[in-house]
């Protein structure tokens, strides 16, 4: 059986618990793999090879970053079929997705700010006859890097690019539950001749190597993405270390559906992003409010396009669901449905399992659900359930929409569909939300801020605001 190791110093290293954990794939139940069961005393020597790393990474020509950080791209473009594979049974995600959109961007996200920081320049503040302030902005040592299980490889370069591109060096972890093309990065980073000790990865549980990570007095700073629960206990952590944050946390993301919209493309995409990776994004749609003179239109409509999706082998390409990540995320999810009965909810479509026939009988997959009669107030409808699950809910006017949208705790991203220029922005500047969507879904820019606000996270992400995070600014002033 394959076992993954940590990769420490630019080498494959084994925990020195010599401990480890079992790997699932999810679509058949069973363990393939074998992952690392690490601890503090793997994060300790994944610290000091950074911390020797940092010495002549952090001074590297900023040219010179940038070419490690294309070849690790290109080599990720080159081996994208294995990638996607290696992804889609890691966590049930179809093979055609994992290759469309997670390893696709995963390339990206490190050709991006390979690029980005040759351009990244910091800001002068005459003052007229007085003197001048300039700004400099210089790596600041060993970054954390903490990542889900949804999106794995593809969330997990969205921190690391930056974090390196700045000249940091980094000391990572993927989610004990999707190791593996982390694992495959680091062979990757071998390959590309990435100076030893600048990325280390080190693989294990979040109470363990997680919380070493975001504990350790030589990691100045962190950036997590993942649960809301977990970004709170990492907050609680490293605010009295007074490190730097960057939070992305959970999602329960409503979907606006106005009378006046184009009815097809709204559909499309709405199926889109209440459903894609089995709901398990944390920007999908979960909440669909719809204006009353056509919800039941929609409702017909959307839920006749749902029966007809296929949850399937997730490398079948005519799969459109795979299966969820985890039995245990199953069970939740499934005992959300059910909360959802009690609490006075109708499910139009879906509510269980499905068990496929072949190498998939004891696979984890579910119906994709819809339900209706629901309070914006309930359960079902204020907490992230992050499953193929959702809710709709007609609504009057454009103040009851704005007020059942931002009626939860979480305000990182939502979808408006209308055709009324002036009441899409009018929308998109009263709605409590890092991220607006008008008229389309999951469009992406990596030059724009990414984050949430509430409870969906602390900072931003993306772009020229990653390279900021990544940086430590400084203020010289010169009196003439
Ligand atoms: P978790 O919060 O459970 O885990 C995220 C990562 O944190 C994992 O690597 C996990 O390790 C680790 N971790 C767990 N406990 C600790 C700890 N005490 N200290 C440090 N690290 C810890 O999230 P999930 O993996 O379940 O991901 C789903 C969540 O992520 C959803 O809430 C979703 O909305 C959110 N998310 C947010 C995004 C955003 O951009 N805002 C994007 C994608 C997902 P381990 O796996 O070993 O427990």
């Amino acid at each position: 059986m394959l076992k993954i190791s940590n990769y420490i110093n630019g080498s494959f290293a084994e925990p020195v618990s010599k401990q480890y954990l079992d790997n699932y794939n999810p679509a058949t139940g069973t363990i393939y793999s074998l992952i690392p069961d690490s601890d503090e005393r793997d994060v300790q020597v994944a610290v000091d090879a950074a911390k020797n790393a940092f010495s002549s990474w952090s001074v590297l020509p900023k040219e010179e970053r940038s070419n490690h950080l294309l070849k690790i791209a290109q080599l990720i473009e080159e081996k994208i079929d294995v990638l996607a594979e290696a992804e889609s049974i890691d966590n049930g995600k179809p093979l055609w997705l994992a290759k469309k959109m997670d390893i696709t961007r995963a390339a990206s996200n490190f050709q991006f700010f390979g690029t980005a920081i040759l351009h990244f320049a910091s800001e002068s503040h005459s003052m007229e006859n007085v003197g001048i302030n300039y700004t400099l902005r210089s790596p600041i040592g060993i970054a954390g890097c903490i990542s889900p299980w949804n999106l794995p490889l593809y969330l997990f370069s969205w921190k690391i690019a930056p974090a390196l591109a700045a000249g940091n060096c980094v000391v990572a972890k993927s989610s004990e539950i999707t190791p593996m093309t982390a694992y495959l990065l680091s062979e990757i980073c071998v390959e590309a001749g990435l100076p030893k000790g600048v990325l280390n990865i080190v693989h294990g549980l979040g109470n363990k190597v997680g919380n070493a990570i975001t504990s350790h007095p030589d990691i100045p700073l962190i950036s997590f993405t993942g649960g809301t629960q977990t970004g709170k206990t990492i907050a609680a952590t490293a605010a009295p270390m007074f490190k730097k944050l960057s939070l992305e946390l959970g999602g329960k993301n409503p979907n606006i559906i106005f009378a006046d919209c184009d009815f097809n493309a709204m559909l499309e995409t709405t199926v889109r992003s209440s459903f894609t990776n089995q709901g398990q994004i944390c920007l999908c749609g979960s909440r669909i409010f719809i204006e009353k003179s056509i919800y039941d239109k929609f409702k017909n409509a959307f839920v006749e396009r749902v029966k007809k999706l296929k949850v399937g082998n997730p490398k079948d390409d005519t799969s459109n669901l795979g299966a969820i990540v985890s039995q245990q995320h199953m069970k939740k999810i499934l005992s959300y449905i059910e909360l959802a009965k009690q609490e006075g909810g109708k499910i139009l479509c879906g509510g269980n399992q499905v068990i496929l026939k072949g190498e998939c009988e004891n696979g984890w997959f579910l119906e994709p659900t819809v339900i209706e009669g629901l309070s914006h107030t309930c359960r079902t409808n204020q907490e992230e359930i992050f499953g193929p699950v959702v809710t709709l809910t007609p609504f009057a006017t454009e103040e009851e929409a704005l007020f059942f949208a931002n009626s939860t705790p979480y305000g990182l991203s939502s979808t408006l569909w209308t055709q009324d220029i002036s009441r899409a922005h009018r929308m998109a500047d009263k709605i409590k939300s890092g991220i607006v969507w008008i008229n389309c879904w999951l469009v992406r820019d990596l030059r724009t801020p990414f984050g949430g606000v509430k409870n969906s996270g602390v900072g931003r992400e993306g772009g020229w605001e990653a390279l900021k995070f990544f940086t430590e600014i400084k203020n010289v002033c010169i009196k003439y």
